[in-house]
Parts: C-alpha cells; sequence; structure tokens
C-alpha cells in the first residue's frame, strides 16, 4: 500500500490561504502521494502545535503571517537564505529528526517578477512597505538583482531602519517611516505590509510611482487589494498582486519536500481563471 505524506500550513489568519489548494494541484501533476491541510495556529500556539504535527508523522510545514520568525527560532539549522532572512516558511523534518528551517518567499518573489512579469530588476529602484517576516526574506534576493539602493518603509520605523542595518554589509539598505518618502520616486513598490489583509493601506504619497513604474502586493485575493488598486490609480505600468509568488515559492517548498519541480504556468493561469470568473 503507498504510505500518504502529510504537509500543513500554519499561521493566522489561514481560512483565505489557497496553499492547500496548490499544493494538491502540484501533487496530482507530479503524482506524489501527499495531503496538505491549513491549520489556523497562532504564535502563542506554535511550538506546540509543530511539535504536535511533526510527532504525529508530519513531513513538512509552510508558516505564514505572523509565525515566520517564531519558525525561524524554533527550527533546529538553517539553509543559508533562511539565516540571512531570520524568517522561516518552510520546515522540513530530516532523517535524523530534526527540523531545517528554509525561505522560499525570496526566490518565489524573484522569480514571479523576472520569469512572469518580465521585470528589469537590476535597473529598478525598489521600495518595500513592511518589515516584517515577508519583507525579512524577500531583501536578500532583491539586493541580488538591483544595482540600485533598496529603502524599506514601516510604521514602526525603528524595525526598518534595523532591518536596514542588517542587509548593510551587501548593498546599500535604508530604512524609514511612511511620513519620509513624501517627494520621492520608485520603480518597483512592493507592498509587504499585512494591511490589504484588512482592506486597508499605509499612508503613502500620489507621486510615489515613477514613469513605468511596477506595484505589486505581497497579499493577493479574488478581487483586487486595495494596495493593487491603489498602484492603478496613481500610474503603475503594472499593478500586480502575490498570487504568482504564492505559487513559485510553494513550488520551491514543494522542490525540497519532493525532489520534485512542479510546473507553475498551468497552475498560475487556472488560478488566475478561477478569480476572473
Ligand atoms: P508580519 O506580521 O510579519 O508583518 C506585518 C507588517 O505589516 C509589519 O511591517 C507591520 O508593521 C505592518 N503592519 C501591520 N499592521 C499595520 C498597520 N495598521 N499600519 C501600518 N503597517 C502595519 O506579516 P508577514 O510579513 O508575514 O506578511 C505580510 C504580508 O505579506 C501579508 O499580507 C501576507 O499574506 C503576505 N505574504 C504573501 C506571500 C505570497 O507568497 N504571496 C508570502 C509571504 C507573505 P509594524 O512592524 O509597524 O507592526
Amino acid at each position: 500500500m503507498t504510505s500518504i505524506d502529510h504537509y500543513a500550513v500554519f499561521g493566522s489568519p489561514i481560512k483565505h490561504s489557497k496553499s492547500p489548494r496548490i499544493h494538491k494541484i502540484f501533487a496530482t501533476q507530479t503524482e506524489q502521494a501527499i495531503v496538505y491541510a491549513a491549520q489556523e495556529v497562532t504564535a502563542e500556539q506554535f511550538s506546540s502545535a509543530v511539535s504536535t504535527f511533526f510527532d504525529h508523522d508530519g513531513k513538512g510545514l509552510n508558516c505564514t503571517i505572523p509565525l515566520k520568525e517564531i519558525a525561524w527560532t524554533y527550527a533546529d539549522s538553517k539553509t543559508a537564505r533562511a539565516q540571512t532572512a531570520k524568517a522561516v516558511n518552510t520546515l522540513i523534518k530530516q532523517n535524523d529528526g530534526s527540523i531545517l528551517g528554509d525561505n522560499t518567499d525570496g526566490i518565489g518573489l524573484i522569480t514571479d517578477l523576472i520569469n512572469n512579469h518580465n521585470i528589469n530588476l537590476a535597473e529598478s529602484r525598489i521600495l518595500i512597505l513592511g518589515a516584517g517576516g515577508a519583507s525579512r526574506g524577500i531583501i536578500g534576493p532583491l539586493l541580488e538583482q538591483s544595482k540600485h539602493p533598496i529603502m524599506i518603509a514601516n510604521r514602526t520605523i525603528d524595525k526598518a531602519v534595523n532591518l536596514a542595518a542588517e542587509f548593510v554589509h551587501k548593498n546599500t539598505v535604508k530604512g524609514c517611516g511612511f511620513s519620509d518618502l513624501r517627494n520621492q520616486q520608485f520603480d518597483l513598490i512592493i507592498n509587504a505590509t499585512s494591511l490589504s489583509l484588512t482592506g486597508q493601506l499605509p499612508p503613502l504619497p500620489d507621486d510615489l510611482v515613477a514613469k513605468n513604474g511596477v506595484c505589486y502586493d505581497l497579499a493577493y485575493s479574488n478581487e483586487p487589494t486595495a494596495f493593487v488598486r491603489w498602484g492603478q490609480q496613481n500610474n503603475a505600468l503594472k499593478s500586480l498582486d502575490g498570487l504568482g509568488m504564492l505559487i513559485e515559492q510553494a513550488a520551491e517548498a514543494f522542490f525540497i519536500w519532493r525532489g520534485i519541480r512542479p510546473k507553475t504556468s498551468p497552475v498560475i493561469e487556472l488560478l488566475n481563471a478561477e478569480r476572473n470568473t
């Protein structure tokens, strides 16, 4: 009898997550016997929920808002990219029973921007809104692509400044508050705050998007998110949400867990078509 391996995504809120659907499609496409569930887990519940999952033979977990930084402290060992990010979105149970933490958010975003949307990252002046777990995961990979300094703006200014300081050896990264964005323009503005989940926006000046600039919301939704709408209203050439990144980061996690890389373009096409109907 073929045994079925168990995977899950933990987070709060988790009801909106498309990850179970995506991994189910990947499993069918690659003929892998897995189940993938979504479980509401708060920061306080994290440690005991993860231990229970792996004690009951779970093979791998994804961690989403607000758990990525706690997952980093939980993992017994980390990949280089997770170590740099100090945030983990993928946990892997290893043969010796220890838990390895990885971060596939950065590669997921970069793959979506470059392969799926033809964005020239090398020439882009990039602004990241937010300094939480997702922001941590994307800064290192974006720095590797861009020739320009990267700006991080956050409600809690100290968090943006401290996060920028962690990456300063690689290239110039600056941290600031939203009010410091006046009279500045960016070619790529990435919303890594959690505000779109509640239909809200950070306070942004109207002239922030450079000519032919692109807006990208890490959040995704069947309807355009508040930030996607803001980009459309403020002259962005493209205003995108994070569905492509979600699918690309999931494909990377699936590859780590199963050793086989699923094709992402049919899944992106399918999920986009579903939300347009
Ligand atoms: P965190 O909880 O770690 O960080 C939240 C961020 O949002 C912080 O910078 C926080 O600022 C900011 N924020 C929260 N409330 C407010 C507010 N009222 N006003 C201004 N800023 C606020 O979340 P994550 O980093 O894990 O996730 C961020 C977003 O990215 C979520 O929407 C998530 O769904 C999305 N995401 C999408 C992925 C994808 O594959 N498409 C992958 C990863 C994340 P402060 O520091 O001041 O509290």
